[in-house]
């Protein structure tokens, strides 16, 4: 495998400015929608992959659950149908019976055609890797895992991703964020909000004072104004604890996420290990962050590329251990009814739904009330896997109905743990006019903190020169 990764990075062209787009080495999709398909690279399948899409028994219980398919009922978005549908593709353009060969001309076998696949890849782009489907099935095939590696080849034959996915991709490969704000004011939330009070101090730079803690921010909380709260909590949480720790500030990058899901390995591969190497230069010992996708891609999915010499772990997690060895104590009562969304990438990719729960229950005055669907089977807010790009009116309906799930718990807020859910399930509540309040978790904590930052009623927005 490490050999697998090496080569592929020995082929990666990395500018020295870094500032121009790092092109996808794919093939031009052929204009003509009538021409072959470009043959998928099935040597990108491990031999587990390639059987467990015999192992698919067509029972049909993903199909009760998938978001996606719950929205848009096709075969092809269902994800029994997918799986089929792609054993079908690749039987037509590989072995005996493939539709170039004498067998299988002779038993009728149709060439995939560029329409076909661009068909395919469309379907393959709605969904949002959820990983609802696996934790349903039976005989627990890997779907999350087999979707990705199909992206993948589906971007080397040039159908994918979707083209209103590309600018995410393009913008990380030359912005180091998907939303193509420029690195230089990555930064900038932390010194807003010390001019604004926001927060005592612009956190230390880990790469210039080494720091045992690296509070990796992620893009989300970086760059988007109404995000940018999960990070100025977090900020204020650790300093109430007196905790030594750093931010990279405009050295940080995108965690690569992004260029995974939507199946550009390659970038993905280089950033990650750019990452790597800038993480385990800075000596840390924990690296903790507010993202439930930056969490999933630092801790699971770069150990495919490099060794981590530190541990990841979720604020949430963190500032349980931090309330637990003494070093925080929430005091003040925050007398809310409340209700938690699993994040896909906490829950079912990272496992963690218990220190969430553990964090609620030492906030002091909340009532918590789960909503039907919660943990393994909690319902997908619809924003990742590209998803709220490629399909915003389904992304919009699958949020409504998760916001349908919290209001019927009759809880006044609705609580999650990453900034990517926070924005996606606004969608919805904006849409419904849904009489309940989304907050990132650290939001509680600060109030039972007694550092609330609506109490603290930040100054006006000014158009501050902070750089
Ligand atoms: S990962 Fe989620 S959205 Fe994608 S096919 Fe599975 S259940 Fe559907
Ligand atoms: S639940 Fe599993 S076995 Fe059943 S149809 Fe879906 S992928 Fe196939």
């Amino acid at each position: 495998m490490e050999n697998e990764i090496k080569q592929e990075m020995d082929k990666v062209e990395i500018p020295e400015n870094n500032e121009v787009s790092v092109p996808v080495e794919t093939a031009e999709p052929n204009a003509d929608k009538n021409a072959p398909a470009p043959k998928l690279n099935i040597d990108k399948f491990s031999p587990r992959q390639l059987m467990e899409l015999d192992a698919c028994t067509r029972c049909g219980e993903c199909s009760n659950w998938c978001p996606a398919y719950d929205e848009d009922d096709r075969e092809p978005l269902n994800p029994r149908g997918r799986a089929s549908l792609f054993k079908e593709i690749i039987t037509r353009q590989y072995g005996l019976f493939s539709a170039d060969s004498i067998l299988g001309k002779l038993s009728g076998k149709k060439t995939v055609t560029n329409a076909e696949m661009e068909a395919f890849a469309k379907d393959l782009y709605a969904c949002s890797t959820c990983m609802q489907c696996h934790f349903v099935c039976p005989v627990a095939i890997d779907t999350v895992e087999l979707w990705e590696r199909i992206r993948e080849t589906i971007v080397d034959s040039g159908h994918g991703p979707l083209e209103n996915q590309k600018a995410l991709v393009k913008n990380t490969k030359n912005y180091d964020n998907p939303w193509a704000q420029p690195r230089s004011s990555r930064g900038r939330w932390a010194k807003m909000a010390k001019k604004k009070k926001r927060i005592k101090d612009v956190p230390k730079d880990i790469s210039k004072m080494s720091s045992e803690v690296l509070y990796y921010v992620g893009c989300t909380a970086s760059y988007d104004n109404n995000v940018e709260e999960v990070a100025i909590n977090t900020t204020n949480i650790f300093e109430h604890a007196g905790l030594d720790f750093g931010i990279l500030g405009n050295k940080e990058k995108c965690c690569g996420s992004v260029l995974l899901r939507m199946g550009d390995k390659k970038s993905f591969i280089r950033i990650s290990s750019e990452n790597i190497e800038q993480f385990n230069g800075l000596g840390i010992k924990t690296l903790v962050t507010s993202c439930a996708g930056c969490l999933k891609t630092i801790k699971e999915d770069y150990k495919r590329v490099g060794k981590l010499d530190f541990e990841v772990k979720h604020t949430l997690e963190f500032i349980v251990d931090l309330i637990k060895s003494g070093k925080l104590e929430l005091k003040k009562p925050v007398n809310l009814k409340i209700t938690y969304h699993d994040p896909c990438h906490l829950g079912r990719h990272a496992g963690i739904f218990d220190a969430p729960r553990d964090l609620i229950s030492l906030i002091p005055g909340l009532e918590f009330v789960e909503m039907e669907r919660n943990r393994e089977n909690s319902r997908c807010c619809g924003a990742g896997g590209g998803l709220k790009s490629g399909f915003p009116d389904m992304q919009n309906s699958i949020s409504q109905k998760r916001i349908e799930d919290a209001l019927a718990t009759g809880a006044s807020e609705l609580v999650s743990a990453c900034p990517f859910c926070y924005q996606g399930l606004q969608v919805g509540i904006q849409a419904k006019n849904a009489p309940i309040k989304m907050r990132d978790i650290t939001e509680l904590v600060c109030m039972a903190l007694g550092d609330d930052n609506e109490e603290n009623n930040p100054e006006e927005e000014t158009d501050l020169d902070v750089e």
